[in-house]
């Protein structure tokens, strides 16, 4: 322990010291860490550490380091204000006769604070993502000979492990859920049966009843809420309080007053740690583009951490920059997500670690091994024998299957696609991907986006209708190919005849839909409703309600909707322009659908398969109105296509244009509208 002569609240490096600044009363100090000591005197011996002027923290000595029989590791604190204490501590340790060890590179590491021996289970806790780098966790495990499990801590209140975990006697634990990410409580509730586990509520988090010092069956802490005492009583502890609240100014109990030195090496030890690190090199406009930044957002929120080992700025607006990051991530299978994310950012494993790309068997029809690579719309290369080979199919979300032989090929399926011992491509390793990155021009616009990619505001629609009737011209003339999304409001705010004209006019190779808009485009030809509104006066009619059903009713009889032009009974509307321009259409089918027509497709892998067949080779897609349709096309749509998402909502469009590929625009705007004025523009 140190005694609190220099302690007060100085500088703010945690909540807790926020609104505290110099208002520490030193007294009552003085008396809560005598009463802490006289406590712990009475259960074991108190080394004592000298106080250093201008060190206010330096009375948390559990932050000194961590001990293990005769070996000490010193802290190397996050924080300029406290890194002056290490001296000290080094100091101590040396002249009490332990073994000092450092440990490799220079990240943080702040001591008993972040590293918890579990005797019971032989094992050492270690915290990470507030102060201690997860990059020392496996340094920590060399140095000490022990197992780490590394715990990803997730609220800045709690910033020390000793703050929301204490592992007891007799292999209990007590914890707050809430300071930890999902992955690290699954970690917690593998590794500690339920029987032994005791959650705490906020109440006694606040009060810092994690941060207790266990001596045996007697725990001493700041105050406990009668539930935890009565919880502690049952598994057999003595519980003892000691007012605490001056240190808890600064964020700190019982537990932060104390660095354990009686720490015995865990009976099973042997250094463990399911830490693992990957090296990429990223190259684009990486500032300009945000590249850089989205890298480490991906590291840093998916329970990594990251280390840039080089940066060569690109000097002018036009040249390219190039870093190389180090990824440490606490699992395999983290660290796999990491590198596939940023694999779809365009980073591509350093050269000396580029080999082929890891495969399994699928484990049975329709299943994939565990640790398969999720595809992306991004075009994607794997590397099969030492050559870098294109992914045929390229969609969101199936996984890569690699078809063997003497000339091997590599494609996108789906999982219900996968037969038993398929090759499947898991990991990261042996994966790249292309990506354009946006290449800034001196007049400020973008070489390769499609409008400058976005979501555009009313304000701005006449503006991105003209070029989206400018690019669907020029895909006419190219006999390009655009495909049309569409749901029933198309219908509903009167945009059907301008879709109609469209088609007519050959801007329209594939439409796709559910049964609504079939329905009552159909209703509008026969009935000149849609859902029982005359489109022309903008009012109900009398019995309006069933007209859909009679639409419904007349298409079954005729046996479909391409019979029912071919009997001459539909005349006009967007499925009769479909089925004279031979353009093909596929109705996806829903829960709520009526009828259905016989059109509509209600075995939905065979719709997916429809869309798929229809959507593969489409240079352009029109989303007009219908959110479950589009997000469906978005998910089997690779990169490279332009893609134009029309919808009320913006939450909708903001979803749907937001790939993260150059070539989607989003425009919120009423779909009637936006028909109307493209088919003016395309003079349809
Ligand atoms: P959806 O919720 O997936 O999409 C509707 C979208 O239209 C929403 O994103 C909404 O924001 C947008 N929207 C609403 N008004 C708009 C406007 N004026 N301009 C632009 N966008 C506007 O629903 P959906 O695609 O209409 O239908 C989902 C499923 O239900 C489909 O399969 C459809 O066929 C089926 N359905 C069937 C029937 C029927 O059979 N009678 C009726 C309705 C829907």
């Amino acid at each position: 322990m140190c005694a609190p002569a220099h302690y007060g609240v100085e500088y703010v490096i945690n909540p807790w010291m926020a609104g505290n600044v110099h208002r520490v009363t030193q007294a009552n100090a003085a008396r809560q860490w005598e009463g802490l000591r006289n406590r712990l005197e009475e259960l074991v011996d108190v080394e004592l550490v000298e106080p250093a002027p201008g060190l206010p923290d330096m009375v948390f000595t559990a932050n000194a380091g961590l001990v293990i029989e005769k070996k000490a590791v010193v802290s190397r604190f996050l924080y300029r204000e406290r890194r002056n204490e290490r001296a000290h501590f080094k100091k101590w340790f040396e002249r009490a006769g332990y073994e000092i060890t450092d440990l490799a590179g220079d990240a943080p590491f702040e001591g008993e604070g972040d590293a918890l021996l579990d005797r019971e289970r032989g094992l050492l806790w270690v915290g990470y993502g507030m102060r201690t780098d997860l990059d020392v966790h496996p340094a920590l495990a060399e140095a000490l000979d022990v197992r780490v499990v590394s715990l990803r801590l997730a609220d800045e209140r709690f910033y020390h492990l000793d703050t929301c975990l204490c592992p007891l006697e007799r292999g209990y634990l007590v914890y707050y859920p809430r300071a930890f990410d999902a992955d690290s409580i699954i970690q917690i509730e593998q590794l500690a049966p339920a029987e032994k586990r005791i959650a705490i509520g906020d109440d006694d988090a606040a009060a810092f009843a994690c941060n207790m010092v266990n001596i045996g069956e007697h725990i001493v802490l700041n105050s406990a809420t009668a539930e935890l005492k009565e919880r502690l009583a049952q598994a057999g502890f003595n519980v003892i309080e000691t007012p605490l609240d001056e240190f808890m100014k600064a964020g700190g109990a019982a537990k932060c007053l104390v660095l354990q030195l009686a720490n015995h090496a865990p009976a099973n030890g042997g250094a463990a740690t399911s830490v693992r690190e990957g090296l990429v090199t990223l190259e684009g406009h990486l500032l300009h583009a945000g590249l850089l930044e989205k890298a480490v957002d991906v590291a840093v929120e998916n329970g990594g951490t990251f280390q840039v080992l080089s940066f060569d700025l690109g000097r002018q607006q036009s040249s390219l920059s190039r870093a190389e990051m180090r990824v440490v991530a606490p699992s395999e299978m983290r660290l796999n997500g990491i590198v596939s994310q940023l694999l779809s950012l365009g980073a591509k494993r350093v050269a000396g670690e580029e080999k082929d790309a890891a495969l399994s068997p699928a484990p049975m029809e329709g299943v994939a091994p565990d640790d398969f690579y999720a595809s992306t719309i991004y075009p994607t290369e794997v590397c099969v024998a030492g050559k870098w080979l294109t992914v045929r199919n390229q969609r969101m979300d199936g996984v890569l299957v690699v078809e063997a032989g003497a000339k091997p090929v590599v494609r996108c399926s789906l999982f219900r696609n996968l037969r038993k011992g398929d090759l499947v491509v898991t990991g990261s390793e042996g994966l790249r991907t292309r990506r354009k990155t946006r290449k800034p021009a001196s007049n400020g616009e973008h070489e390769f986006s499609f409008m400058g990619a976005g979501v555009s505001s009313e304000r701005r629609v006449d503006l991105v209708v003209e070029r989206i009737a400018w690019e669907m011209r020029r895909w006419r003339e190219q006999r390009g190919k655009i495909v049309v999304v569409g749901g029933p409001v198309v219908i509903h705010t009167g945009g059907g005849q301008h879709l109609a004209s469209l088609i007519r006019n050959g801007y329209v190779q594939a439409l796709l839909g559910g049964n609504a808009i079939a329905v009552h485009d159909i209703e509008q030809a026969l009935l000149g409703t849609s859902l029982g509104v005359d489109l022309v006066r903008g009012a109900p009619v009398a019995h309006g309600h069933r007209h859909h059903l009679a639409a419904i009713n007349t298409i079954r009889r005729c046996g479909g909707i391409r019979q029912a032009v071919e009997q001459g009974v539909l005349t006009r509307g967007v499925f009769f322009e479909c089925v004279k321009a031979g353009v093909p259409f596929a109705l996806a089918g829903s829960i709520r659908d009526d009828g259905p027509l016989p059109d509509t497709e209600m075995n939905l892998i065979q719709a997916q398969d429809d869309y798929t067949r229809l959507v593969r080779g489409a240079d352009m897609i029109l989303m007009l109105g219908s959110m479950l349709h589009s997000i469906g096309v978005g998910n089997m749509t690779p990169s490279g296509v332009r893609l134009a998402c029309i919808d009320i909502n913006p939450a909708v469009v903001t979803k749907l244009a937001d790939r993260g590929s150059l070539e989607s625009v989003g425009v919120v705007t009423d779909v009637g509208l936006f028909l109307s004025l493209l088919s003016q523009r395309l003079g349809s």
